[in-house]
């Protein structure tokens, strides 16, 4: 159970709704379609959709689609299956370039006021003329063009006359402000390219901070939640919205009306929270496409990636990011977190809710040579040790065992509790049994076990009981399926990789062994999995049925964490 979270924005929420200053809560969350979402986007998420849930109010997802040579359909797909595999839904799934028009008409309200100006700038002047921390910035000699000759070169700006990059539309606040973003920003660039939702409509288009101030108010929301590195927008987002002022000005959102979008104009109040950072991993959009396009994984979604979608594959269940997210709650204070919580969070939840399997990854032969030839018989194990209500499964017992070959020892070190030549071990709910024979190969290799299985020590009976030291995991032989079991690792394998101190790079830092993959048996039950389906195997750690390539008759599951934890402490 997770307590019910209390932080300040939940606490800000809180209080405008006991005030009466919002009748409803109303969230967003806005990602660029330029890539897949990560581990951090779960705290935005759980934010933004969760928020709303608990006040009863309602978020909508928003796509902030405005660069349109970096975007595409696909990551809008991947993110819609993101936010609803987390368990969210949005009230409306809107795009910022629905407002490409309303956004103009508002560019043209700026000029009009005199709040808004076309310069004709380069790029690399508008960075000499803004200056720095220490030094004001200087006047665009374009700044005091007036009203008209502003609208009409923003209109031939939109009718497609110039080029990119030669003119923009740049907000009138003021160059000598300590805040650089207020020194008269970008609201437009011309920019000749085909947006996946608008086409060829638009030759220029609105800079993030304009859009997406607009956006929110635009769809009435009243929180508009974001991380901590927009704090210093937050003065230029209130400018926008105050001064286009769209409550007050319907005739602005007409064309939304024309489309049947509903229209709900608010105040927007942004506030940020700390961004969720985790060590041995990267997380940027930028840094995982990389790691895809370099062929350093294999695919978006390779389930060492950080990606929602990667994460998902390896067998990360939304309760436990969920849990997650939640426990660390929100703050205003950037923190870096252990990947171990992570994993921790993942284990508690797995332990609680997936069923027990037996396989078996390094395979050792051992004939139980007491039971008669083509002895089968069928036992009957709790599918989970804590929870009844799990039911039971069959598993077949014969005399022939695949056993790990790390749990015998011919010359066991000190300390050792599980098979020796002539020593006992309890067989995982079948019995006792004895090592009477190690059959080796030319090479002095240890290909099969010989033994006995003692009749008096079976499940039930008097002698079940009976001390012995170890307990190992075994499949019947005849009756196991073959498996490809991927065992996946972190990708990094130190806590920094982003750590660029002597020329390295997070490249540099792979872990090489991320990956290993195994042939395994495992039991027939596990086989019968279906994709994405969890189990832990018993001795060995959680593992999920791949979500694209597990199938009943060639099994294919992923580690999704080890039993413990083998990095720390
Ligand atoms: P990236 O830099 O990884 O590309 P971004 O911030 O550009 O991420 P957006 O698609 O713009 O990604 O993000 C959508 C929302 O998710 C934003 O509100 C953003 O603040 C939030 N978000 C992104 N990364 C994190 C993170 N690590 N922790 C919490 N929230 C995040
Ligand atoms: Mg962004
Ligand atoms: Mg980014």
């Amino acid at each position: 159970e997770t307590p019910r979270p209390t932080d300040f924005i939940r606490q800000i929420v809180r209080e405008d709704l006991a005030s009466g200053r919002h009748a409803a809560i109303k969230t967003r969350f806005p990602p660029e379609p330029n890539g897949f979402l990560h581990i951090g986007h779960a705290r935005a998420i759980w934010t933004d959709f969760g928020i709303a849930a608990e006040f009863g109010g309602w978020c909508n997802l928003r796509l902030d689609d405005t660069n349109p040579v970096k975007e595409d359909p696909v990551y809008v797909e991947a993110i819609k299956d993101d936010v609803r595999w987390l368990g969210f839904d949005w009230h409306d799934l809107r795009h910022a370039s629905d407002y490409f028009e309303v956004l103009y008409l508002s560019a043209e309200k700026l000029i009009r006021q005199g709040d808004a100006f076309v310069c004709d700038l380069t790029a690399e002047q508008v960075r000499e003329y803004r200056g720095n921390l220490t030094e004001p910035g200087r006047n665009s000699p374009f700044r005091d063009r007036g009203v008209d000759e502003n609208l009409d070169l923003f209109r031939r700006m939109r009718a497609g006359e110039f080029p990119d990059g030669t003119r923009t539309l740049r907000a009138k606040i003021d160059m000598a402000s300590g805040n650089i973003n207020l020194r008269d920003p970008a609201l437009y660039r011309i920019k000749h390219a085909e947006h996946h939702q608008t086409g060829n409509d638009w030759p220029i288009y609105p800079m993030y901070d304009y859009a997406h101030s607009l956006s929110d108010a635009v769809e009435g929301i009243t929180h508009s939640l974001c991380t901590l590195e927009f704090e210093d927008h937050r003065p230029l987002y209130d400018w926008c919205v105050d001064k286009v002022d769209l409550a007050r000005h319907p005739e602005l959102v007409a064309p939304l009306t024309g489309k049947g979008l509903p229209f709900e104009a608010s105040k927007p109040r942004q506030i940020e929270f700390s961004r969720l950072n985790i060590n041995y991993t990267v997380m940027s959009k930028r840094k995982l496409m990389a790691l895809v396009q370099d062929g350093l994984v294999d695919s978006w979604d390779d389930p060492r990636m950080p990606s929602l979608q990667g994460i998902r594959r390896r067998g990360y269940t939304p309760s436990a990011l969920k849990l997650f997210v939640s426990r660390l709650g929100l703050s205003k204070q950037n923190s870096l977190i252990d990947f171990s919580v992570l994993e921790n969070t993942l284990r508690e939840d797995l332990d609680a809710h997936a069923q027990r399997r037996m396989a078996v990854l390094a395979p050792l032969k051992f004939v139980l040579g007491n039971l008669p030839e083509g002895h089968e018989e069928t036992l009957r194990f709790a599918n989970h040790p804590k929870d009844e209500s799990q039911g039971e499964r069959e598993i077949p017992f014969s005399r022939e065992l695949w056993i790990e070959r790390d749990d015998f020892a011919e010359v066991p070190p000190k300390g050792w509790k599980r098979l020796v030549p002539g020593g006992e071990i309890r067989l995982r709910g079948a019995g006792i049994a004895r090592v009477d024979e190690v059959i080796k190969d030319a090479d002095g290799e240890v290909v099969e076990l010989r033994g006995w299985l003692d009749p008096e020590s079976r499940p039930g009976m008097a002698g079940a009981d009976r001390k012995v030291k170890g307990t190992i995991h075994w499949v019947s032989a005849k009756h196991a399926v073959p498996a490809e079991v991927r065992l996946y690792d972190r990708l990094f394998n130190v806590p920094d990789p982003d750590d660029d101190t002597d020329g390295k790079t997070y490249r540099d830092h792979l872990n090489p062994e991320s990956r290993t993959v195994v042939r395994a048996y495992v039991e027939p039950a596990a086989a019968l999995a279906t994709p994405e389906q969890s189990y832990q195997f018993e001795r060995i750690g959680y593992f999920v049925a791949d979500r694209r390539d597990h199938r009943s008759d060639a099994p294919v599951f992923n580690r999704s964490v080890t039993l413990r934890d083998t990095w720390t402490g």
